[in-house]
């Protein structure tokens, strides 16, 4: 018998798929990662076990106990931090994962680097843009962005890889679409004037709002509620 978690995933990757093809997109250039914050590592087996490889974490100490379990038997298992990330976090961060998609500060990037260039390891990172959510989590303008990648070329260990974003809580679609929208362009301009790097990466929708974010753009959804069901805080 199918696990709940394994028919909700089932369905948001149904979904996924046919939100890419209604707006004439390549089912393959969207991707998923299932937000497993607040699940017990059970539920994050039941994912593997239905084929999922990409999962994102907000807290770096919840991560690092739930995946270094994960590795020792699923060594593609893919693990993002996507949640703000405290300084004196970013040594574990980049043990443990492969992305860090909440970069949003110039000081931050630094010490990714720093303890990249420690453990001898390269690291893929997402600029987070604020777009409008209540949170005020991310860069605040484009212009920051400028500054955050031009380190970035300083940088030897990091990966610049595209940009995040969290659109505001609200029924209003149009303001979602707006704040979708706002990332999208933003990151034509910066591969424009970035070429050495390949910024195709727009992280953005979750349970509420994944199909508006592929209609804008979005490469990966970083879906939680849709599969693991509400979280207990
Ligand atoms: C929790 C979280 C998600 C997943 O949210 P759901 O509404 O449960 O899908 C996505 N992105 C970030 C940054 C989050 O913190």
């Amino acid at each position: 018998m199918q696990s709940q978690i394994q028919i909700n995933l089932k369905k948001v990757l149904d979904d996924i798929n046919a939100a890419a093809v209604s707006c004439g997109r390549n089912i393959s250039d969207v991707s998923l990662l299932a937000v497993s914050k607040f699940h017990p590592i059970e539920a994050v087996l039941e994912a593997i076990n239905a084929g999922q490889t990409k999962f994102g974490e907000n807290r770096v100490q919840e991560a690092t106990a739930k995946f270094s379990e994960v590795y020792k038997s699923f060594l593609n298992t893919e693990l993002h931090i996507i949640g703000q990330l405290q300084t004196n976090k970013v040594k574990k961060a980049v043990e443990i994962a492969s992305m860090i998609e909440s970069v949003d500060r110039i000081d931050l990037l630094k010490e990714i680097e720093k303890q990249a260039v420690k453990l001898n390891k390269t690291i893929n990172v997402l600029m987070e843009l604020h777009t409008g959510e209540e949170s005020k989590s991310g860069f605040e303008s484009v212009e920051k962005l400028y500054e955050a990648l031009e380190f970035c070329k300083t940088s030897k260990n990091i990966i610049p890889c595209g940009f995040m974003t969290m659109a505001p809580f609200t029924e209003d679609e149009v303001l979602i679409h707006k704040s979708f929208e706002s990332l999208r362009l933003a990151s034509e301009k910066l591969q424009k004037d970035f070429p050495e790097f390949n910024l195709k990466e727009l992280s953005m929708g979750m349970s509420n709002d994944y199909k508006i974010a592929i209609q804008e753009g979005s490469t990966q959804v970083r879906v939680g509620t849709a599969i693991f069901g509400q979280r207990n805080y």
